[in-house]
This record gives C-alpha cells, structure tokens and sequence, in this order.
C-alpha cells in the first residue's frame, strides 16, 4: 500500500495538524458562540430599558398634563385650606376624583395648601393618604423655579412600600406661591409593569429616584431578600442626566457577571435599571459549550486513538518490510546456491506433488523449460511412479532417500539413469518434497560397454565362454530347482581349417560371423548361443528335451549347409556343420559335465562323416576316436 511509503514523521505531523486544528475550531465555535450570546443578552436588556422607560415616561406625562390641567382649573384661593362650604368641597373633591380615574397609574391626587396642609383629596382614604413633610412644602415656595417637583415618600415601617409624589406648583394672581396639586403613584404599579417584561430568573430592574434610592423593584427570585447584587455605577448614572440614550456596562457582582443597562426616564429624574446575570444569558451557551467540548474531546480521542492505531500499523509493516527484505536476502541467497549448485535440485509440494522449483541443471536433465516443470508434478519424471510413491512415503517417515539407483523419465519420454536423493521439508505449515538428482547415465553407459565387453565375444558378437558357463550354471540350478529340461548342443564347423587355407583367414571369419547370424535366427530368444572358442559354438536350451533339441539342431544344420558366404574378392563358400546334443540328467553337478557329453556326440558326428547331428549316447559303440 502507498500510505507505509509516507514518511512516518509526516503522518505524526498531519494528525498532530488534525489535532490542533480541532481544537483550534472548537475554541473558534466556543468564543463566537460566547460572543454572540454575550450581544444578545446585552440587546435584551438594553430593550427591556427602553420598553420600561417609554412605559414610565407615558404614565409620568400623562400625569403631567392631568396635574397642569388640575392646577389651572382649580382656583388658588380653593388651596388655601378656607373652608369650603359643603357643596364646593364636594364639586371640588368629585372633580379631582374624576381626574384621578383618567389616569391609573395614580393612587391618590390631592390639593395642598401653602403652608403644606392636605386640603382635598380624591380619595379620602387613610391607605392613600398624600401627607407632604413640611420641609418640602417650604422648600418649593422658597424656590419659584420648582415648578414640577418629585419627591419619593419614603415609608416608615418595612411593611409599607415606597410611593413618588408628583408636584405641581400653583401660583395666585400675583405670583405668590398658593399651593400644590399632588398625584402619587404607588411603588406596586411599577412593579406590576417589571413583571410584564420578559426577563431572566436571576435579572434585576429598578426604578431609583434622583437620590439613587429605590422607587420600585424587580428582584429575580434568588434575590428577593438578598442584598442588591452589584454595585451600581454612580458616574454612569450621572453621566446619563437628561439625555435619551442607554449606558451599558458587563459588572462584576456577586453570583458572576452581570450586564447592567441604565437609563433616564425622560422629563424625569427617574432613572432605570435593569440587569441581567451572566447564569441566565449564558446558560445555554455554557451548555452548548459542554456539548462541543465533549464532541470535541470525543473527536480529538478519536484521532489520537486512529493516530496510534496508523502509527502501530505502520510500525508492524515496517516490521514485516524489514523482515521480508532479509527474507528475500535469504531466499535470494539460497537461489544463488541452488541454482549453481552442480547437483541437479527440484522442489516439490505435497500432496498434490506439484513442482514448486526446479534449478537449471534438473531442467536441462529432464531436457525441458525451468517454466514447463512448474506445470507438472514429480512423479512425472519417474519411469516407476510405485518406485516414487515408495521412496516418499519412506521419506515421510523419517527415512529420507540417499544415492538411490533409479531410472527417471526425461520430458522426451527417455529413460535417465540416476542416483536420488529424496527428502520431506516443512516450511510454512507445507510439506515440500527435495529431490536431489546426480545423472549417472554416462556411468551406466560404460558399465553396460564393460560388462558386454567381458561377457561377449568381439568377432561373432555372441556370448563368450565365460559367460556362458556362468548363465549356464545359473540354467542349470533352475532347471535342478523347478525340474525342468534342459539340453545344449556344441557346433564344430567341419574342415574348417581348409577354408582358412583356400580363401583366407578373414574369410574364416566371415563364416564364424555368418554361424552366429543362423544360429540367432533359427533358434528362440531364450535359448543362449555362445562362440566357445575356434570355430566351435554351444548353445543352451532352457525347458527343451532331447527330440526338441534334435529337431532344433537338425533345422540349424540345414540351414548352415543351404547357406553360402560369399567374400569380397567374390569367392563362394559353403560349408557344414558337425553338432553333438546331451540333455541334463540329474547326476550333472554343473554344466561342464554336459558340455563334456555334448562334445562326446559332437565328436561321434565327426567321426561319423560330419555335417550330421548326434546326440549323446552312453553306450561304448560311439564312443570312437577321431580320426
Ligand atoms: P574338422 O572337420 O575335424 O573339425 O576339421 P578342421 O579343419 O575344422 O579341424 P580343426 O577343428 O582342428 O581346425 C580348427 C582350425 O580353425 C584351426 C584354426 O586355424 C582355425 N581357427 C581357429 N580359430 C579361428 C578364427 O578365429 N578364425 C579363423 N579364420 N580360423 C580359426
Ligand atoms: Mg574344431
Ligand atoms: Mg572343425
């Protein structure tokens, strides 16, 4: 594969590369998210400021306008606290009433004397009672320019809430200051509009007077009772004056960071605040985080884990490249040997028995292709497959051939002398067959040429005496051994010397040679002709009686005396031939007493005129001389 090719530093690197850039995009999607949640939460609160303020600001005006209203109805001399008759201070009374259901956002509206004495109110209720602290009645006449003012009406127990007073001066006709015209709005209507903005658990909205205290109050439920949670920012608060905008700031409080939004309640001294805490804005920033973080940890795992993985692989092939180059060294090696090895070697699979190998002196012994051998199995290359078959399965059993004479077959068919070794290795869990061939054809050549040469005779090309009397013996024990017959005829050609005389000595041979060639022709395959020396021959008859043997050296000699040599210098020669038979008897300790008795009748064919056949007759009567 091409990835084992990569240099390993170079995938280190690219998975290290991955690593980083993982991490890389996991903190580039976590500060993005952060940021984006961090500018909507900050939107959100700078919203719910404007929303509150544009609420705040309707009612403060709408008050406005029913005081201004108020102050220009009601006479200044009405203020005065002279008592009223009965019917003017109800006119007077039902008018502020009606007043005072124009506009709900008020919980009182209330004439007030000069001298700071509550005259008339629209409703005369203790609960809504409008008392003016004296000090403030005096500081607004003192001051013609207050013209509006706001005052917040602290309470005196902790039970009771807060409530803002709205003044309106009134002047008489000489520009005195006769009175003010009172609307007092209750710190719960401002809480029921907090509560009508959508906002989080933990948010806070206030409504501070221009004193910073607390008007009204949204605390989020963990809050409730707590002390105010940051710290309010005084110079961005003062900084705001009248102006329409909103200040936000990112504080530090005391459950984490908190977005805080200020703003003026236009026409005001009311200012707003609210905030919101980092745990609810970024709650599901801080879970999505966890999510990415988890999907990028599992991720980062995951590529750390296929890193190790790649980087064990490539350590094992590595491994196994290393190994199998030595491998190929070794095998390399060991071709090299083989292949110039002089023995003869071929590789062999069981049990198929397909060659696997074959170097290049086996191939050129079984006088074919080192390619062709690899289609065919080993037992092809032996004459006697049994013989193979024997060999392997001796070899299978620990006892490996050595030096085996045996005949292999050639890929032409030809038989090839060898000496075998044969042997059974394992490699990789396969049995493979070693043959080990040595061709020993040449030497089987010569010790063919020897042992004809010693066992022939060179002019005839018939058997030669020794020979003869050794497979004579031989003849002579079987015949003993299964009882048999067995006869043998001895051949003198007859004045022979005279040939030699007349027509040469070469001629002489021709005529042995010419005896030979009959006798071969005339006589069956088993039968063993042999020149015994001169011009005289014997012929054993294996499993042939008397009269076949009779009959057989009479067809012979006939044979003979039709035939007629003729020599190179044209000379026509016929001649005759005198032969004895004998057959064995069981008193015959070897087959020189047959011969002996077979040149006994010889010698009586002889002496009896020649060119006639005799056969061994124990009687005294042919037992003549030559003469
Ligand atoms: P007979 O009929 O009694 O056998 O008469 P013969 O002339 O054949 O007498 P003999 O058997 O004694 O003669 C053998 C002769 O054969 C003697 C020798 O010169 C000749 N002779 C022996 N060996 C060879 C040979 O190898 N070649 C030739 N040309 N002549 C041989
Ligand atoms: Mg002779
Ligand atoms: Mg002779």
């Amino acid at each position: 594969m091409t990835w084992t090719k990569r240099p390993p530093w170079l995938i280190s690197t690219l998975a290290l590369l991955f690593c980083a850039g993982v991490v890389l995009i996991l903190a580039l999607q976590v500060n993005q998210s952060y940021r984006t949640a961090q500018q909507q939460a900050r939107t959100e609160t700078e919203t719910e400021a404007v929303i509150l303020e544009g609420q705040i600001s309707n009612a403060v005006s709408q008050l406005n306008l029913v005081l201004t209203d108020i102050s220009r109805q009601v006479p200044p001399e009405q203020l005065s606290g002279v008592a009223l008759d009965d019917d003017a201070a109800k006119q007077l009374n039902g008018y502020l009433l009606d007043k005072l259901t124009m506009v709900r956002q008020a919980s009182n509206l209330a004439l007030i004397s000069s001298s700071g004495q509550t005259t008339h109110e629209a409703l005369d209720t203790p609960e809504a009672h409008i008392s003016l602290p004296a000090e403030e009645v005096s500081n607004i006449r003192n001051n013609r320019y207050l013209n509006r003012v706001y005052v917040t009406l602290k309470p005196e127990s902790r039970n009771r809430t807060p409530s803002l007073l709205i003044l309106q001066r009134i002047e008489d006709g000489n520009g005195e200051f006769a009175g003010l015209v009172a609307a007092s709005i209750a710190s719960e209507y401002f809480s029921k509009l907090f509560d009508k903005v959508p906002s989080g658990p933990n948010s806070v909205i206030d409504l501070l007077d221009q004193d910073g205290f607390v008007l009204a109050s949204l605390r989020g439920l963990s809050h409730q009772n707590a002390p105010y949670p940051f710290a309010l920012d005084t110079d961005a608060l003062n900084s705001l004056g009248n102006k329409e905008e909103t200040i936000t700031q990112l504080t530090k409080s005391a459950d984490g960071m908190r977005l805080v939004s200020y703003r003026t309640i236009p026409g005001s001294p009311l200012r707003i605040v609210v905030s919101s805490a980092s745990e609810d804005y970024l709650g599901n920033w801080r879970r999505n985080s966890l999510a990415y973080l988890f999907g990028g940890a599992i991720l980062l795992g995951l590529s750390l884990l296929m890193s190790f993985f790649f980087w064990r692989s490539h350590r094992l092939s590595r491994n196994l490249r290393s190994k199998e180059i030595k491998l190929q060294a070794s095998e390399n090696r060991f071709r090299q040997v083989i292949e110039t090895t002089p023995v003869a070697l071929m590789l062999a699979r069981l049990p198929d028995y397909f060659v696997t190998y074959i170097n290049q002196q086996a191939a050129q012994l079984f006088d074919l292709p080192q390619a062709a051998a690899l289609s065919m199995r080993a037992f092809d290359f032996f004459q006697d497959r049994v013989q193979f078959m024997d060999l392997v399965y001796y070899a299978q059993r620990n006892e490996p051939a050595h030096n085996v004479e045996i005949v292999l077959r050639r890929h032409d068919g030809m038989p090839l002398w060898a000496t075998l070794s044969l042997s059974t290795v394992t490699i990789s869990e396969q049995v493979v067959l070693v043959i080990g061939i040595n061709d020993i054809t040449e030497r089987k050549r010569l010790e063919e040429e020897l042992k004809r040469r010693a066992t022939t005779d060179s002019l005839s090309g018939l058997a030669n005496r020794a020979h003869f009397m050794e497979r004579g013996e031989q003849e002579l024990q079987r015949t003993r051994r299964y009882g048999h017959d067995l006869s043998l005829m001895m051949l003198d050609i007859d004045f022979f010397k005279q040939i030699n005389d007349s027509f040469g000595h070469p001629a002489g041979d021709q005529v042995i040679r010419s005896i030979a060639e009959i006798a071969l022709a005339c006589l069956r395959d088993t039968d063993l002709i042999a020149r015994m020396g001169g011009e005289e021959f014997a012929i054993l008859l294996p499993e042939t009686d008397l009269t076949a043997t009779l009959e057989a050296a009479e067809r012979l000699r006939l044979a003979i005396e039709e035939h007629m040599v003729t020599t190179p210098e044209g000379h026509r020669i016929r001649f005759t031939t005198s032969i004895g038979v004998a057959q064995y008897t069981e008193h015959d300790s070897g087959i020189s007493d047959l011969l002996k008795r077979a040149d006994k009748a010889l010698y009586n064919a002889k002496h009896q005129g020649r060119n006639r056949v005799r056969q061994y007759n124990d009687s005294k009567a042919d037992d003549l001389p030559l003469s």
